[in-house]
């Protein structure tokens, strides 16, 4: 393959990446070059990760169930992403499976699955969340990937929440502010959470319980009753546009930002 030549295939390692190591893929990734992209020795892919961002690497060698490659150069620096948390109420699985693969491309630094009193669906399966993510980051060209958090019960993790992390809880019923009047007065650079509730919508008791926190903002996001997905990712769309990374281009645009 030439070294010039356009690299689309990016997997995340979280390996340190610099000049010359040598970075081995486990057997899923091993086999995915392999025998799904077909990909032989020599070819380039880039590795990437949100500490050393992404570098062109060399595929020395791979058989079946192993790989191993060669760092070559920086194609990109490590970059700072907004901090926007997501905490949903876990709904079901393909819509779940779609939440987070667009909370991914929509910049997400962390997922909090909770547990509310209307919550659907009494597990949640977080090693398949955490492999969408990871397929979505690659595919986005984002260099950090979103941590999945193990999910709570909600009034367990309000109990422990930091309280210099503001959270916009999302009310699709009492008082609530405009989403875009509220983020208008913000400023960037501050740490936030969007809060979705199920299906179910909250109790009334949890409603109540919101209200009370001095770190939480009710918000309404219209005068429609949106899905749980919807509203996540429509309270996240409007987060990056008004408090995010929104008026950078992206990296293979070659527009300065
Ligand atoms: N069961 C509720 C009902 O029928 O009234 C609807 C719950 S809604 C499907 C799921 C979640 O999305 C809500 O708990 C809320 O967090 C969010 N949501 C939906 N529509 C909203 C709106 N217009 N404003 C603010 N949040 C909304």
């Amino acid at each position: 393959m030439e070294s010039n030549e356009k690299i689309v295939t990016r997997l995340h390692v979280d390996e340190p990446l610099s000049k010359g190591t040598s970075v081995g893929l486990d057997h899923g990734r091993a086999h995915f070059l392999r025998t799904v992209l077909r990909l032989k020795p020599g070819a380039l892919i880039a590795l990437f990760n949100a500490r050393d961002g992404e570098w062109r690497a060399r595929i020395d060698g791979l058989g079946k169930g192993w790989c191993s490659l060669s760092v070559l150069d920086q194609s990109r620096e490590g970059e700072e992403t907004p901090d926007i948390w997501l905490i949903f109420a876990p709904i079901k699985r393909a819509r779940l499976d779609f939440l987070v693969e667009k909370a991914t491309e929509l910049g997400c630094v962390r997922l909090l699955p909770v547990f509310t009193r209307h919550t659907a669906v009494d597990r949640v399966n977080t090693e398949r969340l955490r492999a969408n993510v990871r397929e979505a980051a690659e595919q986005c060209e984002r260099l950090s990937l979103p941590e999945v958090s193990d999910p709570l019960a909600l009034d367990q993790l309000l109990a422990d929440w930091p309280e210099e992390r503001r959270i916009l809880y999302c009310a699709e019923a009492g008082e609530a502010q405009p989403i875009s009047e509220c983020l208008a007065d913000l400023q960037p650079g501050s740490s936030w959470a969007i809060l979705v509730g199920p299906e179910g919508g909250f109790s009334g008791e949890e409603r109540s319980g919101l209200s009370h926190l001095s770190f939480c903002t009710a918000v309404s996001l219209g005068p429609r009753i949106l899905r749980s997905d919807t509203a996540a990712l429509a309270a996240l769309a409007c987060w990056q546009s008004a408090l995010g990374d929104w008026s950078v281009r992206p990296h293979r645009s070659g527009a300065e930002a």
